[in-house]
Formats: C-alpha cells, sequence, structure tokens
C-alpha cells in the first residue's frame, strides 16, 4: 500500500490577500494577545488538545513561567476573559527563569480535557520521567514526572490539585475524548527509545487502566547503535474510534539525530480495542517498524524527512492526513476507500510550519496553518474543493512583518471564534516570554490590555 515513488503535485504562488490582523497593535484599550507569560514554546500540536470548548467557555492550557501549565477561559456569552491561573508545578522548571532557549525543555507542556461532569484535567511535565521514579518496562528513561492534575470544581480555573493515578513515565501526552465519555490518554512511555501506550479511564479520569503499547520501541536487527522510534499523533475518528499517524525515528547513538521519515495511519475500535488499517485489515499490536511498513505506511519518503501533521476523518470515517515533508512543504493525503490518493502539496515555506485541519466533506476540506514567508509570520485557511487535488489560499487570522507563530491543535468542539490558538515566536533578546492568541473566524478574541499583562516584575531579573 505504500507509494515508492510518487508524484507530486505542487501548488504554486504566495497570493496577498487582505489581512484580517497585524500582532500587536492596541485598539480602545484592548490588544490582540490574551497573556503575554507564555514561556519558552508554550504549545504545541504535539500535546494536545491544549484547548476546549465546554458549554460556553473556551478553556487554554499553555506552558508559563518555569515551565509550569497555565490555563485562560474566555466566556463567549459575556466576552468576559479569566486567568491565567497556575495549575501546578513542573518539575523540569528552573528558578530563575533561564534566557538561554537551549536550557528550557519544553516537553512537559500542558495537554487538556474537560471531562463530562466538567472538571478540566491536565497532564504535564513529562519527558519521558527520570530514572529515580523506578524502573521503566517500556522504554528508557528521561526527565521529568508526567503529572496529572484537575480543577477542584466544574468549570472553574481558579483552584487545582494533583491525581497522582497515571504512569509518571509519559511526554507528548496527548488526550481524546469519546462521545460515552471514555477518556483516552496516549503518550510516549519515556525518552525516544520507549513504546507509545495508552492508559483508558471510564469514570472521568478518576482511575486509568495500565497502559497498553501502541507502538513499540527497539533495537534494529543486526544493527543495535539504532533503534526504531516514533512520533504519533492520536485523534477521535468517526463514531467510537481513535485514529493514529505517526512518523519513523531511527534513534542512533552514537551520531544522535532528529531524523523522521515516512508516514504511516491506523485506527483503534474503541468497543474492543482492536486495530486495524486503512483497508479495514486487522493489526496485531504492538506495531513494529517491519510490520507498520508492511501494514500501515501512507507514503515512503526515503531519504526525504517527514515530520508528524494531523489526522482527521470524513463522514465516511475516512482518514485525511497532512506531514511537513521534504523541503517545508505541507503534504495532504487521503485515503480513496481502496488506496491513498498521491501526496499533493498545500503550501511550501521557508522555514517550519504547521496547523490542523477540519474536514467538511470528503471532497471540502480546510487546513488552518501557520505559515511564512521573508521573515514575516501569518496564520490562514487553505481550501480544498476537489478532494486534495487542489488547494486556494483563504482569509489570514492573525499575521506580522517580523514574527511567526506556532499553534497547537484545533481547539476541541470549536466556537467559530475560537478555533485555534497560536504562540507569538518573536521574542526580545533578553527573555523568553511571549504573547498567546485565541484566533477564529474574525481574527483574535481581543482583551484589556491591563488584563493581558502577566509578566509584573519578571522582566527586571532579565535586564
Ligand atoms: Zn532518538
Amino acid at each position: 500500500m505504500a507509494s515508492e515513488a510518487f508524484p507530486i503535485r505542487v501548488l504554486q504562488g504566495w497570493v496577498a490577500l487582505p489581512l484580517v490582523a497585524f500582532s500587536g497593535v492596541c485598539l480602545a484599550g484592548t490588544v490582540d494577545y490574551f497573556t503575554d507569560n507564555g514561556y519558552g514554546n508554550p504549545i504545541s500540536t504535539m500535546q494536545h488538545p491544549c484547548a476546549e470548548h465546554y458549554q460556553g467557555m473556551t478553556y487554554i492550557a499553555y506552558q508559563g513561567p518555569h515551565e509550569d501549565p497555565y490555563v485562560c477561559a474566555y466566556d463567549h456569552a459575556a466576552k468576559k476573559w479569566r486567568g491565567p491561573v497556575k495549575a501546578g508545578v513542573n518539575p523540569m522548571g528552573k528558578t530563575p527563569d533561564p534566557t538561554d532557549p537551549d536550557a528550557v525543555d519544553n516537553h512537559g507542556r500542558p495537554a487538556m480535557i474537560v471531562d463530562g461532569k466538567g472538571y478540566i484535567h491536565l497532564v504535564f511535565g513529562g519527558h519521558g520521567g527520570h530514572y529515580k521514579l523506578g524502573r521503566n518496562l517500556l522504554g528508557t528513561p528521561g526527565k521529568g514526572k508526567q503529572t496529572h492534575v484537575v480543577s477542584k470544581n466544574p468549570k472553574d480555573i481558579s483552584s487545582w490539585e494533583v491525581l497522582d493515578n497515571i504512569s509518571p513515565f509519559g511526554t507528548y501526552s496527548q488526550f481524546v475524548k469519546m462521545d460515552d465519555g471514555d477518556i483516552y490518554l496516549f503518550y510516549r512511555h519515556g525518552s525516544h527509545r520507549s513504546d507509545w501506550v495508552y492508559q483508558k479511564a471510564t469514570d472521568n479520569c478518576g482511575t486509568f487502566a495500565p497502559p497498553v503499547s501502541v507502538l513499540k520501541h527497539k533495537a534494529q536487527a543486526g544493527k543495535p547503535d539504532i533503534h526504531d522510534a516514533w512520533y504519533a499523533w492520536f485523534e477521535n475518528g468517526k463514531g467510537d474510534t481513535i485514529t493514529a499517524s505517526y512518523v519513523y525515528h531511527p534513534c542512533k547513538s552514537p551520531g544522535h539525530t532528529k531524523e523522521r521519515y515516512n508516514g504511516y495511519y491506523m485506527k483503534m475500535s474503541c468497543a474492543n480495542e482492536s486495530w486495524e488499517n486503512a483497508g479495514g485489515h486487522a493489526l496485531t499490536l504492538p506495531v513494529t517498524k517491519e510490520y507498520a511498513d508492511e501494514n500501515t505506511r501512507v507514503c515512503n519518503t526515503g531519504k526525504e524527512r517527514s515530520n508528524h501533521g494531523t489526522c482527521r476523518v470524513d463522514d465516511d470515517g475516512h482518514p485525511h492526513l497532512f506531514f511537513r515533508q521534504g523541503p517545508m512543504q505541507i503534504r495532504y493525503y487521503r485515503w480513496l476507500g481502496s488506496a491513498w490518493q498521491d501526496p499533493v502539496v498545500v503550501t511550501r515555506d521557508s522555514r517550519s510550519q504547521d496547523g490542523d485541519m477540519i474536514v467538511e466533506s470528503p471532497k471540502v476540506v480546510r487546513m488552518l496553518l501557520s505559515h511564512g514567508h521573508s521573515g514575516a509570520g501569518e496564520v490562514g485557511w487553505w481550501k480544498t474543493t476537489d478532494g486534495g487535488l487542489t488547494w486556494k489560499k483563504g482569509p489570514c487570522l492573525i499575521s506580522s512583518p517580523n514574527s511567526r507563530y506556532t499553534p497547537g491543535s484545533l481547539v476541541r468542539d470549536a466556537h467559530p471564534d475560537a478555533r485555534i490558538v497560536v504562540s507569538e515566536n518573536d521574542r526580545a533578546p533578553n527573555h523568553l516570554y511571549g504573547k498567546l492568541f485565541l484566533l477564529g473566524d474574525s481574527g483574535p478574541i481581543r482583551r484589556p490590555q491591563e488584563e493581558a499583562k502577566h509578566l509584573g516584575d519578571r522582566l527586571k531579573h532579565t535586564e
């Protein structure tokens, strides 16, 4: 099923469109960001979701000072912001906050979910778990400790408590909530050389079943210096299914690199926790590299690099995926029912880009992407109406002549006014704090300037 040497359609051109908003502009005492205390790389598509719309409120989690998890909330009816509130302590945080980006781990960013009773859960603080936490049977030690906190009251971000009920050996924590209220926590169970696993909760995250391995790590046969490893992204499929899209990482030691290749897809039926590939053939878990190449590969990129994107399904349950591949390209794939459609380049960029997508029908898909060109950055829509064969640039939600944006995945159950959270990459030379924006169809949701400033005297220590 893998494409060995695929034709790639490239869409040319950079289309200039009217810009909705230039970042940082103050208007009638309001600003387009909701906080300025994002720290390091405060959000990512890999720790997700980082935001959810629930009963009229959009809740947002991000990495703030000391790499700790912070939460804000926006009340759509009252048009009022709350927070940020510190929700826990990241064991990887340092005091004072480093000003060297290389000194910040960033893997402990929070993932967030609202349970069936309205309690808000965050998982954060892990980069595989420190060796002093005990023996990791599914991987190798890392740093920090995967930590679970819950709001003390439903729909209330003001106070939090730790729930000691998940494995500490986690990183890239990801929540998937099902229609019946079951919540799955997926993550990598350690540092690079570790299985990807999930733990299932049927009681609003009160208790989690033991970890179940999905992707297996192992040394390559005959090459003990190279270990098969993975980067994976999990999300709801159609009905009671969960999709997994992933890329392969040959983890070398000595001579370690960030190399990642190929693209893979499979899905789980939650009824019996069984997995199948896109063609409906049952799979045996956990998946090894050889087994994945044979059964779940979407694309073989050869020597060309590949990085994760996201995966969303249409009403037929067929997956639509993108990966970030080759020379800074967003490449789109979809399952046609019996084969993968040849990849199409949606955009190419001068630097890294990321985002997420909404599948309206098998033929109509919209991507919301951070994108850049010649030092400028923007976040905006790209749309196809012919099943991904051609893409057209659509409205821009925010832009800056001298800054880039990093997005999270789409806000879960998003309100149209609040579809995605992005962080601004442009930083002062003497600190690592940055602004965060909540973007929707009308651009950023604004906030009174005095409410959006949260650095206090922190910058005094960095001058
Ligand atoms: Zn590695």
